[in-house]
């Protein structure tokens, strides 16, 4: 899989203040990757950079291959649609007027798109009912019909459930998914909210006081998040053949420690051992929770 967007020891400061700091990023095509961090971790900067709202102090991004610095990078970033903080629209206009004015921008030759962008955001039947009254759904789902308006491959959100109701959260969701898997539409987006991210993400960036701590798969987390049980024996050799024995997957975590994925059947395991001489000294049940993990990453904090 190639990568759509890549950054480099990318830094951001605002007078004596590094909002970012030396990042690296790798956004595989056709992924949904979501950057997690907490409140001023530097979710929105790194964002506006991508989008060129501000400049990197140091550093560097591609897009699509064409570096920041490039002359190519506009192009490039014609291909790019985006909702930064509050999505702007005009209040006093109907769903429809606001994305053919979206049109006129954007210079495009008709407006033959605009009923089938409005069905794909679930707005095609507002009618004449203007934005300003609008739910803060609504408003968020029109700010990424007008970001598709110019047909991009990668669509750029912050923060795109901020404030929303659970209605609003599903259908934010269930429009990313869609997007996603039907345009195959890239996808960057924001959050603080974990939970909610781990429905919608195939990649996570998480984020921390400007450091891009860790990148990760959702499938190499869900890996290190799975549940097992964990075991300490007096001979973490005998424990190994046993379980080759019995068939079952496991991962040794130290001289006595290993950690067991498959539904265990004590009494077994204990005769199986101490037919070896090998003795069971504890065992428990644990699984690592997404937030565990982040906490863990990222030293503590609370979120
Ligand atoms: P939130 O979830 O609260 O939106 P965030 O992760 O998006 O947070 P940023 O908005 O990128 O964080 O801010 C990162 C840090 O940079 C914060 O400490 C913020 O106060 C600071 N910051 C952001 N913009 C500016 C600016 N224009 N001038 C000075 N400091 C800024």
């Amino acid at each position: 899989m190639d990568e759509i967007v890549t950054a480099n020891a990318l830094s951001k400061q605002y007078g004596s203040f590094r909002a970012l700091k030396d990042l690296s990023m790798h956004v595989p095509r056709g992924s949904i990757y979501g950057i997690v961090g907490k409140n001023g971790a530097g979710k929105t900067t790194l964002i506006r950079l991508l989008c060129g709202l501000q400049n990197p102090t140091s550093g560097e991004y591609t897009l699509y291959g064409v570096l920041n610095t490039s002359r190519e990078i506009k192009k490039a970033r014609r291909r790019m649609g985006a909702v930064v903080e509050s999505p702007s629209a005009y209040l006093e206009m109907t769903a429809e007027d606001n994305v053919k004015e979206q049109y006129r921008i954007l210079g495009l030759p008709s407006f033959e798109g605009v009923p089938e962008l409005l069905q794909l955001v679930g707005l095609s039947d507002t009618g004449k009912k203007k934005v300003k009254n609008f739910s803060l759904g609504m408003r968020q789902r029109l700010g990424i019909a007008l970001a598709l308006a110019g047909d991009p491959d990668l669509l750029v959100l912050d923060e795109p459930a901020n404030g929303l109701d659970p209605q609003g959260i599903v259908e934010m969701r269930e429009l990313i998914l869609r997007l996603n898997r039907e345009r195959e539409i890239t996808v960057i987006l924001s959050s603080h909210i974990l939970d909610e991210l781990s429905r919608l993400a195939t990649h996570y960036g998480f984020l921390d006081k400007g450091h891009m701590v860790k990148e990760i798969s959702a499938k190499e987390l869900e890996a290190a998040c799975r549940r097992c049980v964990r075991v300490e024996v007096t001979d973490i050799k005998v424990l190994s053949r046993v379980l080759e024995t019995l068939g079952m997957e496991y991962e040794i975590r130290s001289d006595q420690e290993a950690d067991i994925f498959a539904k265990v059947n004590i009494t077994r395991l204990v005769l199986a051992l101490h037919e070896e001489g090998c003795e069971l000294l504890s065992i428990r049940e644990r699984e690592e929770s997404l937030e565990n993990y982040y906490i863990n990453l990222v030293g503590g904090g609370k979120r």
